[in-house]
């Protein structure tokens, strides 16, 4: 029997593993950090239907307790390379694992806000990032940099995607929704805040996604501005002051806010990039490429090695779970199952 190693316990390689497990076949399933599911195990609740991050990590939990699916947590594959006909990985303590198939679920890091700096974030304490803002959310704790309750939040779509200073011309696909949802989720721990999203263009692409953001309008009172912001400066009592532009009015915009929440976009993870490289299936921004986006997603060509999830492209959780399970079968496909 081949042996199988899956890189990366987010919801992709755990999808995959199981499936996997399920057909009686023993999977090392290598995790960086010492849990599994950390991108979402950070988040509040799902979109569009606000189901705490905390179920899917509960119930993603209970898949691994599988006797098939070896973990190896805190065990970071920093480098692979070709064996004996195998794969040959190497972690960040200098041991070695041998196996014949891979499956890379590497996952996908945040867009660095760090480097807008006409943003201002690290240097201002009222600009913070998405990620920041769904931890205040998840603890119900939003507040500004004097620790009081905002009056005013304003959020930016697009921070390091389809932007060219950035080079990341692509869309993070989930950064609008996730907008959406944290603007609503805000009104409704402080009905009283006055929350705004500024975007580029907004892609509502999935199922219910429309119905939120109308939602978002007509029940919350979210508004909507066309524009992008050019510079957010520090205000003497904490606050931020943006300059902006609104597209649709063609006026220019001064605007100050308690807080200015940077939807930060999806990049590939370092892990992507070094063992997408290694093995010779490093594509576009450092993405995992596959061999066809439409019939063979999961195949790459290094021979025995398989992608999944974020390391791919920016995914929504569920398409990383769906693509897990696909993934899964285009290794039973190879062991002809
Ligand atoms: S999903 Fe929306 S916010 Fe994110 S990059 Fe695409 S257009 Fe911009």
């Amino acid at each position: 029997m081949k042996s199988i190693s899956i890189i990366g316990a987010g919801p992709a390689g755990i999808e995959a593993a199981t499936v996997l497990a399920s057909q009686g076949i023993t999977v090392h399933l290598f995790e960086r950090t010492a849990s599994p599911m950390k991108n979402v195990a950070d988040k509040a609740f799902l979109f569009p239907n606000f189901a705490p991050a905390t179920d899917i990590v509960e119930a993603m939990g209970k898949k691994l307790l599988n006797n098939n699916i070896v973990q190896h947590l805190d065990t970071d594959i920093v480098a692979i390379a070709r064996q004996d006909g195998g794969w040959k990985l190497s972690d960040a303590r200098g041991e070695s694992h041998y196996t014949d198939i891979v499956i890379m679920a590497t996952g996908y890091e945040p867009f660095d806000a760090h480097r807008k700096e006409e943003l201002g974030y690290g240097i201002y304490s009222g600009v913070i990032t998405s990620l920041e803002m769904e931890k205040m959310i998840r603890y119900q704790r939003v507040e500004n940099s004097m620790g009081e309750r905002p009056k005013r939040v304003v959020f930016l779509q697009c921070v390091g995607s389809r932007d060219e200073k950035s080079g990341n011309h692509y869309c993070s696909k989930v950064c609008c929704v996730t907008a959406v949802k944290q603007a609503i989720e805000l009104k409704r721990q402080l009905p009283d805040v006055d929350a705004y999203i500024f975007y580029m263009d907004l892609r509502m692409w999935g199922q219910h996604f429309e119905e939120l953001y109308r939602s978002s309008q007509q029940e919350y009172g979210v508004r909507f501005v066309r524009g992008r912001i050019s510079e957010a400066s520090g205000t003497f009592d904490g606050r931020v002051q943006i300059k902006a532009e609104d597209t649709l009015m063609g006026l220019p915009l001064k605007l100050t806010t308690d807080l200015l929440v940077l939807m930060v976009g999806m990049e590939a993870s370092q892990g992507t990039r070094r063992l997408g490289s290694a093995c010779g299936i490093c594509g576009e921004y450092g993405f995992a490429q596959s061999v066809d986006p439409h019939l063979r997603d999961n195949f790459t060509a290094a021979d025995g090695v398989f992608v999944c999830g974020a390391c791919k492209r920016p995914m929504s959780i569920n398409d990383v779970v769906n693509d897990g399970r696909s993934a899964a079968l285009a290794v039973l496909e190879c062991l002809g199952h």
